[in-house]
């Protein structure tokens, strides 16, 4: 069956007890047991729970993987799956990587004893040559946030399958309607479920999703031992915002499309960053591992004060930390997705002062440009 039939199919379990077309929140902790000698499939609520259950068949079922994972949170999700290392490891990392991946890596994984290089991953040489004997895993973001970098995700894995490592990609901004890292060979597929897989800005969620069963067993036994679980109410949630998954995305893409030639001819626009513009350096690695460039763009303003006027007067738009909402958000990543990132570092990135991030939610493209034009200028 195609995406969109599964995506309804497959995210609406039926209550096998009732028939209801919306699987039961399950809002409990433990399952009353028979026997003594045979429990039953359920024991606990941190092993396992009918309703993520639900939800984590879904979206195993839409990336192509054996095996999904849900947790509390993107971060939550992010963290489990660097649990898979050991103290003295080394990643290699793509230097474009969300705020919170950062601060994870460098001050919690760090102590820790993990071992991080960034490199410019959307080159292959400079991946490969960071790796060390310590080496055990390449961790990537296509399209990377905000500067919308792509890694050739299959050259990436390949790279990793030749040295033994581990692929992880974070493929939050593509959700599986768009981009599918594990058919391209990657290893461990990762998500703020919180942004397009949710949708509604009313949850925060996240994901690992693997195909191989001994990386599923690994982070199973990781998700149970360390945690840091999804509860019922928001695997519900989520369930539900994930049927109108296609829909959304293909309107906000289009929208943004739309939006993003408009800011690359606008005079006050220095630089428009957004996989779906033929002058964007990854536009052809990006059109040949997904199938769209997504609701996500970055923009630069030719100037600070412009910059400030838009974030606070715009109208149409929220202006907020987030993304992938039926609302479209504005972003200011210098203080907000990338405020976790020292101030050199956002600079040797080129996340500048003047760098806005938006998500185009479900408005009108031409209502959206209207609002930007008033700020902005037509
Ligand atoms: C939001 C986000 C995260 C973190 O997810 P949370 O659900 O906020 O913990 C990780 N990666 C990317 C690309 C994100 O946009």
């Amino acid at each position: 069956m195609k995406f969109a039939t599964r995506l309804i199919h497959g995210s609406h379990a039926i209550d096998p007890v009732t028939g209801a077309l919306s699987i039961p929140i399950h809002q409990t902790s433990t399952f009353a047991q028979e026997s003594v000698d045979h429990f039953g499939k359920y024991d606990y609520a941190r092993s396992g729970n009918p309703t993520r259950e639900a939800l984590e068949e879904a979206i195993a079922d839409l990336e192509g993987g054996s095996r999904a994972f849900a947790f509390g949170s993107g971060m939550a999700a992010i963290s489990s799956a660097l649990m898979l290392f050991s103290p003295g490891d080394h990643l290699v990392v793509c230097e474009d990587v969300y705020g919170g991946a950062f601060r994870v890596l460098t001050r919690l994984f760090g102590q820790w004893g993990l071992k991080v290089t960034f490199v410019d991953a959307t080159s292959l040489q400079a991946i490969e040559a960071a790796i060390t004997p310590a080496t055990r895993g390449i961790y990537l973001e296509s399209p990377s946030n905000p500067l919308l970098k792509i890694t050739d995700l299959k050259g990436a894995a390949a790279i990793a399958k030749r040295h033994g490592l581990l692929t992880l990609v974070d493929s939050t901004f593509m959700t599986p309607y768009l981009q599918r890292p594990l058919e391209l060979g990657c290893d461990i597929v990762l998500h703020s479920g919180t942004k397009f897989l949710n949708g509604h800005s009313d949850v925060v969620c996240g994901f690992a999703v693997v195909q191989d069963a001994d990386l599923a067993a690994r982070i199973g036994f990781v998700q149970n031992a360390f945690g840091a679980i999804l509860g019922p109410q928001d695997c519900w949630l989520t369930l539900r915002g994930l049927r109108t998954l296609k829909v959304r995305m293909e309107e906000s893409q289009r929208s943004a499309i739309k939006i993003a030639a408009w800011l690359a001819s606008h005079p006050r626009v220095t630089r428009v960053y957004y996989p779906g513009l033929e002058s964007h350096p990854g536009y052809a690695v990006h059109a040949a591992q997904a199938s769209g460039p997504g609701a996500v763009l970055s923009f630069e303003l030719e100037s600070y004060e412009l910059t400030k006027g838009l974030l606070e007067g715009i109208d149409l738009a929220a202006f907020a930390v987030s993304l992938g909402g039926v609302e479209s958000i504005l972003s200011y990543p210098a203080k907000m997705s990338h405020a976790a990132m020292p101030a050199s570092e956002r600079a040797s990135r080129g996340i500048s002062d003047t760098l806005v991030r938006l998500s185009v939610g479900l408005e009108d493209a031409d209502d959206l440009i209207a609002d930007l034009g008033r700020l902005i200028g037509a």
